[in-house]
Protein backbone atom coordinates (compact mmCIF):
# COMPACT_ATOMS: atom_id res chain seq x y z
CA UNK A 1 0.00 0.00 0.00
CA UNK A 2 1.63 3.47 -1.06
CA UNK A 3 1.46 5.85 1.37
CA UNK A 4 -0.43 8.36 -0.53
CA UNK A 5 -3.35 5.91 -1.09
CA UNK A 6 -3.87 6.31 3.17
CA UNK A 7 -2.77 10.14 3.31
CA UNK A 8 0.55 9.81 4.26
CA UNK A 9 3.51 11.59 2.68
CA UNK A 10 7.00 11.36 3.42
CA UNK A 11 8.55 13.73 6.05
CA UNK A 12 11.04 15.53 4.27
CA UNK A 13 15.27 15.13 6.03
CA UNK A 14 15.58 18.10 8.16
CA UNK A 15 16.00 18.88 11.85
CA UNK A 16 13.22 20.25 13.26
CA UNK A 17 13.29 23.90 14.58
CA UNK A 18 11.10 25.56 17.49
CA UNK A 19 8.58 26.51 15.07
CA UNK A 20 8.08 23.21 14.25
CA UNK A 21 7.50 21.81 17.38
CA UNK A 22 3.86 23.22 17.64
CA UNK A 23 2.59 21.51 14.37
CA UNK A 24 1.95 17.88 13.56
CA UNK A 25 4.48 17.36 11.08
CA UNK A 26 7.49 18.44 13.49
CA UNK A 27 5.51 16.62 16.29
CA UNK A 28 5.38 13.34 14.12
CA UNK A 29 9.20 13.44 13.21
CA UNK A 30 10.46 14.02 16.80
CA UNK A 31 8.59 11.04 17.78
CA UNK A 32 9.57 8.63 14.73
CA UNK A 33 13.42 10.39 15.99
CA UNK A 34 12.92 9.13 19.46
CA UNK A 35 11.75 5.31 18.66
CA UNK A 36 14.67 5.06 16.12
CA UNK A 37 17.06 6.39 18.72
CA UNK A 38 15.81 4.35 21.51
CA UNK A 39 16.04 1.13 18.99
CA UNK A 40 19.46 1.63 18.16
CA UNK A 41 20.89 1.96 21.62
CA UNK A 42 18.78 -1.15 22.61
CA UNK A 43 21.00 -2.80 18.98
CA UNK A 44 23.97 -1.77 20.20
CA UNK A 45 23.50 -2.82 24.01
CA UNK A 46 22.32 -6.15 22.60
CA UNK A 47 25.55 -6.35 20.44
CA UNK A 48 28.13 -5.27 23.32
CA UNK A 49 26.08 -7.73 25.49
CA UNK A 50 27.22 -10.56 22.85
CA UNK A 51 30.70 -9.91 22.67
CA UNK A 52 30.58 -9.83 26.22
CA UNK A 53 29.36 -13.18 26.92
CA UNK A 54 30.56 -14.55 23.79
CA UNK A 55 34.45 -13.25 25.41
CA UNK A 56 33.65 -15.08 29.30
CA UNK A 57 32.54 -18.35 27.23
CA UNK A 58 35.79 -18.66 26.13
CA UNK A 59 36.74 -17.47 30.19
CA UNK A 60 39.24 -14.43 28.55
CA UNK A 61 36.60 -11.61 29.90
CA UNK A 62 39.37 -9.75 32.47
CA UNK A 63 37.50 -9.83 35.60
CA UNK A 64 38.19 -8.83 38.91
CA UNK A 65 40.70 -11.34 40.61
CA UNK A 66 40.33 -12.27 44.10
CA UNK A 67 43.56 -11.51 46.52
CA UNK A 68 46.26 -14.10 45.31
CA UNK A 69 45.61 -13.86 41.90
CA UNK A 70 47.42 -11.22 39.63
CA UNK A 71 46.79 -10.13 36.20
CA UNK A 72 49.98 -9.71 34.15
CA UNK A 73 49.60 -6.69 31.26
CA UNK A 74 49.08 -9.71 28.76
CA UNK A 75 46.13 -10.77 30.22
CA UNK A 76 47.83 -13.77 32.29
CA UNK A 77 46.70 -14.55 35.62
CA UNK A 78 49.50 -15.93 37.78
CA UNK A 79 49.69 -16.15 41.52
CA UNK A 80 50.61 -13.40 43.26
CA UNK A 81 54.14 -13.24 43.91
CA UNK A 82 54.18 -11.52 47.28
CA UNK A 83 54.76 -14.82 49.01
CA UNK A 84 52.98 -13.74 52.31
CA UNK A 85 49.33 -12.87 49.90
CA UNK A 86 50.17 -16.70 49.22
CA UNK A 87 50.34 -18.37 52.47
CA UNK A 88 48.00 -16.78 53.76
CA UNK A 89 45.38 -17.35 51.72
CA UNK A 90 46.71 -20.96 52.00
CA UNK A 91 46.57 -21.02 55.70
CA UNK A 92 42.63 -19.67 55.02
CA UNK A 93 42.11 -23.05 53.44
CA UNK A 94 43.79 -24.95 55.63
CA UNK A 95 42.34 -23.89 58.67
CA UNK A 96 39.11 -24.30 57.02
CA UNK A 97 39.82 -27.93 56.56
CA UNK A 98 40.91 -28.18 60.49
CA UNK A 99 38.46 -26.06 62.21
CA UNK A 100 35.59 -26.60 59.37
CA UNK A 101 33.85 -23.47 60.12
CA UNK A 102 34.57 -19.84 58.81
CA UNK A 103 33.64 -18.40 61.85
CA UNK A 104 36.41 -20.15 64.06
CA UNK A 105 38.49 -19.28 60.99
CA UNK A 106 37.97 -15.33 61.41
CA UNK A 107 38.09 -16.03 65.17
CA UNK A 108 41.75 -18.06 65.07
CA UNK A 109 43.21 -15.53 62.54
CA UNK A 110 41.89 -12.35 64.91
CA UNK A 111 43.44 -14.44 67.61
CA UNK A 112 47.28 -14.22 66.13
CA UNK A 113 46.30 -10.36 64.68
CA UNK A 114 46.57 -11.85 61.79
CA UNK A 115 45.54 -9.77 59.03
CA UNK A 116 43.35 -10.98 55.36
CA UNK A 117 44.52 -9.88 52.07
CA UNK A 118 41.87 -8.56 49.97
CA UNK A 119 42.02 -6.54 46.65
CA UNK A 120 40.53 -3.43 46.26
CA UNK A 121 38.46 -1.92 43.12
CA UNK A 122 41.91 -1.79 41.42
CA UNK A 123 43.25 -5.20 42.19
CA UNK A 124 45.61 -3.72 44.69
CA UNK A 125 46.53 -5.90 47.64
CA UNK A 126 45.66 -4.46 51.18
CA UNK A 127 45.88 -6.20 54.45
CA UNK A 128 42.30 -6.34 56.12
CA UNK A 129 41.12 -7.52 59.54
CA UNK A 130 39.34 -10.83 59.29
CA UNK A 131 35.81 -10.83 59.39
CA UNK A 132 33.74 -13.76 58.94
CA UNK A 133 32.16 -12.42 55.81
CA UNK A 134 35.67 -12.14 54.32
CA UNK A 135 36.77 -15.45 55.25
CA UNK A 136 33.73 -16.75 53.79
CA UNK A 137 34.18 -14.62 50.34
CA UNK A 138 37.20 -16.42 50.21
CA UNK A 139 36.15 -19.85 50.63
CA UNK A 140 33.29 -19.59 48.24
CA UNK A 141 35.12 -18.06 45.24
CA UNK A 142 35.34 -20.52 42.85
CA UNK A 143 39.06 -18.76 41.24
CA UNK A 144 40.45 -20.07 44.49
CA UNK A 145 39.55 -23.62 42.53
CA UNK A 146 40.93 -22.40 38.89
CA UNK A 147 38.09 -21.32 37.86
CA UNK A 148 36.33 -18.73 36.01
CA UNK A 149 33.09 -17.75 37.18
CA UNK A 150 30.76 -15.37 35.14
CA UNK A 151 27.08 -13.95 36.24
CA UNK A 152 27.60 -15.18 40.27
CA UNK A 153 24.78 -12.39 41.09
CA UNK A 154 22.16 -11.46 39.07
CA UNK A 155 20.09 -8.07 39.12
CA UNK A 156 16.91 -7.10 40.91
CA UNK A 157 14.07 -4.77 40.47
CA UNK A 158 14.12 -2.89 43.78
CA UNK A 159 11.27 -2.81 45.67
CA UNK A 160 12.77 0.87 46.03
CA UNK A 161 10.48 3.97 44.74
CA UNK A 162 13.66 4.77 42.78
CA UNK A 163 13.29 1.42 40.70
CA UNK A 164 16.95 1.00 40.84
CA UNK A 165 17.79 -2.70 40.56
CA UNK A 166 19.99 -4.09 42.58
CA UNK A 167 22.66 -7.12 42.60
CA UNK A 168 21.92 -10.26 44.42
CA UNK A 169 23.67 -13.31 44.56
CA UNK A 170 22.67 -16.75 42.73
CA UNK A 171 21.44 -19.59 45.28
CA UNK A 172 24.22 -22.07 46.20
CA UNK A 173 27.31 -20.27 44.01
CA UNK A 174 25.61 -20.85 41.10
CA UNK A 175 26.88 -18.31 38.11
CA UNK A 176 26.08 -18.11 34.73
CA UNK A 177 29.08 -19.33 32.54
CA UNK A 178 31.47 -21.22 34.39
CA UNK A 179 34.96 -22.28 33.01
CA UNK A 180 37.54 -24.50 34.53
CA UNK A 181 41.39 -24.52 34.70
CA UNK A 182 41.33 -21.00 33.78
CA UNK A 183 43.58 -19.61 36.97
CA UNK A 184 46.16 -20.98 38.89
CA UNK A 185 44.63 -22.68 41.58
CA UNK A 186 45.09 -22.87 45.41
CA UNK A 187 43.08 -25.96 45.84
CA UNK A 188 41.68 -28.41 43.73
CA UNK A 189 38.06 -28.09 41.92
CA UNK A 190 37.08 -31.63 44.50
CA UNK A 191 38.47 -29.36 47.34
CA UNK A 192 36.48 -26.50 46.26
CA UNK A 193 33.11 -28.10 45.84
CA UNK A 194 33.43 -29.97 49.58
CA UNK A 195 33.99 -26.89 50.85
CA UNK A 196 30.42 -25.02 49.57
CA UNK A 197 28.95 -28.48 50.75
CA UNK A 198 30.34 -27.82 53.70
CA UNK A 199 29.75 -24.35 54.25
CA UNK A 200 25.89 -25.25 53.01
CA UNK A 201 25.83 -27.81 55.62
CA UNK A 202 26.72 -25.65 58.29
CA UNK A 203 23.86 -23.48 57.84
CA UNK A 204 21.69 -24.99 60.87
CA UNK A 205 18.82 -23.68 58.56
CA UNK A 206 16.58 -26.79 58.98
CA UNK A 207 13.47 -25.29 58.11
CA UNK A 208 14.42 -24.54 54.18
CA UNK A 209 17.36 -26.45 53.95
CA UNK A 210 17.06 -29.35 56.03
CA UNK A 211 21.00 -29.50 57.27
CA UNK A 212 22.44 -30.60 59.76
CA UNK A 213 24.30 -27.46 61.53
CA UNK A 214 27.60 -26.25 62.77
CA UNK A 215 27.89 -28.64 65.99
CA UNK A 216 27.38 -26.36 68.88
CA UNK A 217 28.59 -26.08 72.38
CA UNK A 218 26.38 -28.44 74.36
CA UNK A 219 26.80 -32.02 76.48
CA UNK A 220 24.44 -33.71 74.69
CA UNK A 221 27.00 -35.67 71.92
CA UNK A 222 24.36 -36.37 69.12
CA UNK A 223 23.47 -32.31 68.36
CA UNK A 224 21.83 -31.79 65.26
CA UNK A 225 22.07 -35.78 64.19
CA UNK A 226 19.53 -37.29 65.61
CA UNK A 227 15.88 -37.71 63.45
CA UNK A 228 12.46 -38.74 65.43
CA UNK A 229 11.84 -42.42 64.62
CA UNK A 230 7.65 -41.50 64.80
CA UNK A 231 7.94 -38.49 62.50
CA UNK A 232 10.84 -38.14 60.50
CA UNK A 233 12.22 -34.69 61.14
CA UNK A 234 15.15 -33.73 62.85
CA UNK A 235 15.25 -33.73 66.91
CA UNK A 236 15.86 -30.60 68.91
CA UNK A 237 18.47 -30.52 72.25
CA UNK A 238 16.83 -29.12 75.43
CA UNK A 239 19.08 -28.19 78.33
CA UNK A 240 16.37 -27.45 80.74
CA UNK A 241 17.25 -29.70 83.73
CA UNK A 242 18.76 -32.67 82.63
CA UNK A 243 19.30 -33.11 78.37
CA UNK A 244 16.95 -34.75 76.44
CA UNK A 245 16.55 -35.06 72.57
CA UNK A 246 12.75 -33.44 71.61
CA UNK A 247 11.24 -34.05 68.68
CA UNK A 248 9.40 -30.40 68.75
CA UNK A 249 9.17 -29.65 65.27
CA UNK A 250 5.19 -30.61 64.21
CA UNK A 251 4.40 -28.61 68.02
CA UNK A 252 6.00 -25.35 66.69
CA UNK A 253 4.09 -25.87 63.33
CA UNK A 254 0.98 -27.35 63.70
CA UNK A 255 0.34 -26.58 67.70
CA UNK A 256 0.22 -30.54 68.15
CA UNK A 257 1.55 -31.80 71.10
CA UNK A 258 4.88 -32.72 71.02
CA UNK A 259 5.77 -35.81 69.26
CA UNK A 260 8.61 -37.65 71.59
CA UNK A 261 11.27 -36.59 74.46
CA UNK A 262 13.80 -38.49 75.13
CA UNK A 263 16.60 -38.10 78.41
CA UNK A 264 20.04 -37.78 76.53
CA UNK A 265 22.20 -39.28 79.05
CA UNK A 266 21.69 -42.78 78.82
CA UNK A 267 22.00 -42.63 75.01
CA UNK A 268 24.73 -40.96 75.06
CA UNK A 269 26.68 -43.24 76.92
CA UNK A 270 25.46 -45.96 74.85
CA UNK A 271 26.58 -44.27 71.82
CA UNK A 272 29.76 -43.44 73.57
CA UNK A 273 30.09 -47.39 73.90
CA UNK A 274 29.51 -48.00 70.85
CA UNK A 275 31.49 -45.56 68.96
CA UNK A 276 34.82 -46.57 71.33
CA UNK A 277 34.25 -50.12 71.27
CA UNK A 278 34.28 -49.85 67.09
CA UNK A 279 37.49 -47.27 67.25
CA UNK A 280 39.62 -49.08 69.49
CA UNK A 281 41.45 -50.90 66.80
CA UNK A 282 42.04 -47.49 64.82
CA UNK A 283 42.76 -45.59 68.38
CA UNK A 284 46.66 -44.97 67.95
CA UNK A 285 46.13 -44.55 63.94
CA UNK A 286 43.81 -41.91 64.90
CA UNK A 287 45.63 -40.17 67.71
CA UNK A 288 48.85 -39.96 65.40
CA UNK A 289 46.41 -38.99 62.71
CA UNK A 290 44.84 -36.04 64.71
CA UNK A 291 48.27 -34.94 66.47
CA UNK A 292 50.15 -34.58 63.29
CA UNK A 293 46.93 -32.26 61.93
CA UNK A 294 47.48 -30.58 64.71
CA UNK A 295 50.69 -29.72 64.65
CA UNK A 296 50.45 -28.64 60.73
CA UNK A 297 47.75 -26.22 61.00
CA UNK A 298 50.19 -24.88 64.34
CA UNK A 299 53.06 -24.66 62.12
CA UNK A 300 50.95 -23.11 59.77
CA UNK A 301 49.68 -20.27 61.93
CA UNK A 302 53.17 -20.06 63.24
CA UNK A 303 54.51 -19.39 60.01
CA UNK A 304 51.87 -16.78 58.97
CA UNK A 305 52.86 -14.46 62.26
CA UNK A 306 56.81 -15.01 61.75
CA UNK A 307 55.83 -13.50 58.21
CA UNK A 308 53.79 -10.87 59.70
CA UNK A 309 56.75 -10.02 62.09
CA UNK A 310 59.14 -10.14 58.87
CA UNK A 311 57.09 -7.38 57.00
CA UNK A 312 56.47 -5.16 60.26
CA UNK A 313 60.57 -5.26 60.29
CA UNK A 314 60.86 -3.84 56.75
CA UNK A 315 58.39 -1.49 57.66
CA UNK A 316 60.24 -0.02 60.24
CA UNK A 317 63.33 -0.25 58.63
CA UNK A 318 61.87 1.77 55.82
CA UNK A 319 60.23 4.27 58.25
CA UNK A 320 64.04 4.66 59.67
CA UNK A 321 65.48 5.03 56.60
CA UNK A 322 62.77 7.77 55.34
CA UNK A 323 63.47 9.54 58.51
CA UNK A 324 67.46 9.38 58.47
CA UNK A 325 67.13 10.53 54.71
CA UNK A 326 65.31 13.72 55.74
CA UNK A 327 67.00 17.61 56.27
CA UNK A 328 66.97 17.54 59.86
CA UNK A 329 65.92 21.79 59.38
CA UNK A 330 62.99 20.44 57.73
CA UNK A 331 61.22 20.04 61.19
CA UNK A 332 57.60 19.65 60.09
CA UNK A 333 58.37 16.18 58.03
CA UNK A 334 61.21 15.46 60.27
CA UNK A 335 58.84 15.45 63.32
CA UNK A 336 56.05 13.32 61.30
CA UNK A 337 58.45 10.64 59.81
CA UNK A 338 60.00 10.10 63.60
CA UNK A 339 56.38 9.52 64.79
CA UNK A 340 55.90 7.16 62.10
CA UNK A 341 59.15 5.13 62.63
CA UNK A 342 57.91 5.33 66.23
CA UNK A 343 54.78 3.48 65.14
CA UNK A 344 55.67 1.01 63.75
CA UNK A 345 58.71 0.08 66.11
CA UNK A 346 56.24 -0.61 68.31
CA UNK A 347 54.07 -2.20 66.14
CA UNK A 348 56.90 -4.56 65.31
CA UNK A 349 58.06 -4.96 69.16
CA UNK A 350 54.30 -5.74 69.71
CA UNK A 351 54.22 -8.76 67.57
CA UNK A 352 57.37 -10.29 68.01
CA UNK A 353 56.36 -10.01 72.26
CA UNK A 354 53.04 -11.90 71.04
CA UNK A 355 55.14 -14.11 69.02
CA UNK A 356 57.48 -14.74 71.28
CA UNK A 357 54.69 -15.84 73.79
CA UNK A 358 53.07 -18.32 71.82
CA UNK A 359 56.31 -20.26 71.36
CA UNK A 360 56.69 -20.24 75.31
CA UNK A 361 52.83 -21.83 75.27
CA UNK A 362 53.83 -23.99 72.45
CA UNK A 363 56.55 -25.90 74.54
CA UNK A 364 54.56 -25.91 77.31
CA UNK A 365 51.65 -27.66 75.54
CA UNK A 366 54.15 -29.99 73.97
CA UNK A 367 55.07 -31.37 77.42
CA UNK A 368 51.85 -33.47 77.63
CA UNK A 369 52.27 -36.87 77.53
CA UNK A 370 51.23 -39.40 75.48
CA UNK A 371 48.72 -40.99 77.73
CA UNK A 372 47.50 -38.02 78.94
CA UNK A 373 46.27 -37.14 75.04
CA UNK A 374 44.93 -40.58 74.50
CA UNK A 375 42.69 -40.62 77.68
CA UNK A 376 41.50 -36.99 76.72
CA UNK A 377 40.74 -38.75 73.05
ZN1 LIG B 1 8.65 -36.74 65.81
Amino acid sequence: MRCTTIGLRPIPRRDVSEADRGLPDGRLLLGLKGTISELELHTIRGRLTAGLLSKAQRGELALQLPAGLVRDSSGVVTKDPNQEVQDRVVLVFDSFGQLRTARKVARALRERDLALPRNDRHDEVYWARPTVAAVTSMLKNPAYGGAFAYGRSRAREAALPTGRQTQVRRPDGACRIMVRDRYPAYVSWATHEKIQAMLRDNRADYMHLQTRGVPRNGTALLHGITWCGECGHKMMVRYKGASHYVCNHLHRQQGVPVCQGLRAARIDARVAAAFLEAVKPAEMDAWSAARSAERQAGSALRHAEAQQVEWLRYQATLAERQFNRVDPDNRLVAAELERRWEAALVELRRAEAALAQRDGEACDAGSVTLDGTCQRL
